[in-house]
């Protein structure tokens, strides 16, 4: 079968077809067809080895698909059902094989594509929103690159819980697909001082969350716009890692909460993992939670689909077909 596979760390271009070994299922796992892989930017952080995975690797950590095979003791999915899953390595390839456990069964009213887009992004914005900080009605929150593959399900899982969200983005389309997803303010933080913006916004108070995946050119000014005791949500670092902080920085700014949380902690047992896909199929299902899918590409363009996502050129989804 084809996959991408990665001999060194580096650029795009690392991102190389080849024709490798048919994976076989061993005990507790399941060989999954894929028809639809989401591309996320933790496959960016695999591919310059900032988070290390040993060489060499498939990146990819979301898809979904066919079940082919399943090897000894699986119990939750068997061969013919249509799966999708997150956080698991391997998924820029025509098949993977992965823990059976962590496949999720998909309803028959949810293609692969939307599967593929919905699992890593959904259930992140379905924990970020719903436990790291869960948003209380009449919160106000800030949320950067709001116009992002995660950035439009927090919007949209925030104003379901009856949060003001003021959004922030590089460009007017995307200012304006961050309304349409029901920000309330949306603030182009490469033209103007966000921490200004959102004091005038907020009448000086401040907000009660910031969700920041945008780390090293945002994470000082997220700071200071919490009101005291509020909640630093930093869940990524899209522009950078976070230099380390002084804790005595959170009670000098008001008593704050600092947390730096990973879906894989979020979803970490079978119960956890089908209650937040659940939620996360079940809104798309009745058109309560809208994707917005807009660019496919084909396995083999996996180092153009990355020098899209790092070149901050896509919002919502970015898709590979095998
Ligand atoms: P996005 O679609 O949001 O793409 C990243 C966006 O970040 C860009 O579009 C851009 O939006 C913004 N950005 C700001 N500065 C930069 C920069 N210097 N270079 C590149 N992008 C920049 O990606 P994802 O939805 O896949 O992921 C968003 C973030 O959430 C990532 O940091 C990711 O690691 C994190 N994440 C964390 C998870 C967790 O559990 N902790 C799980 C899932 C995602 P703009 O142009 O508007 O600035």
């Amino acid at each position: 079968m084809k996959a991408i596979r990665v001999q060194n760390c580096g650029g795009p271009e690392v991102l190389k077809l080849e024709e490798v070994p048919q994976p076989q299922p061993g005990p507790g796992q399941a060989l999954v067809k894929l028809q639809a892989i989401g591309v996320n930017f933790i496959d960016v952080y695999h591919r310059i080895g900032f988070y290390k995975l040993p060489l060499p690797f498939t990146p990819g950590m979301e898809g979904a698909g066919i079940v082919e095979s399943v090897g000894s003791g699986v119990t939750e999915v068997q061969a013919g059902d249509r799966v999708a899953y997150a956080m698991a390595v391997g998924a820029y390839a025509e098949q993977a094989v992965l823990p059976s456990w962590q496949l999720v069964k998909l309803p028959a009213s949810i293609d692969f594509s939307s599967a593929a887009a919905a699992m890593l992004q959904g259930m992140t914005a379905h924990y970020l929103t719903h436990s790291t900080y869960a948003i209380q009605s009449g919160d106000t929150i800030l949320l950067h690159a709001a116009a992002g593959g995660a950035g439009l399900l927090i919007i949209q899982m925030a104003k379901q819980c009856g949060a003001s969200v003021i959004g922030t983005v590089s460009t007017e389309e995307k200012a304006r697909l961050a309304r349409e997803a029901g920000a309330d303010e949306v603030i182009l933080y490469t033209q103007t001082d966000f921490e200004t913006e959102v004091k005038k916004l907020t009448g000086g108070k401040g907000v009660q969350a910031v969700y920041d995946s945008v780390g090293k050119t945002t994470y000082q000014g997220s700071l200071n716009c919490l009101k005291p005791r509020g909640m630093m949500v930093l869940f990524g670092q899209s522009s950078g890692p976070v230099p380390p902080i002084d804790p005595g920085i959170l009670a000098a700014k008001g008593s704050l909460f600092l947390t730096r949380p990973s879906l894989g902690h979020y979803s970490a047992t079978r119960e956890e993992l089908l209650s937040r896909a659940g939620d996360v199929l079940g809104w798309i299902a009745k058109g309560e939670l809208k994707l917005r899918v807009a660019k496919t590409f084909a396995l083999s363009d996996a180092a153009e689909a990355h020098r899209q996502l790092e070149g901050r050129l896509t919002t919502g989804k970015v898709l590979l077909t095998p």
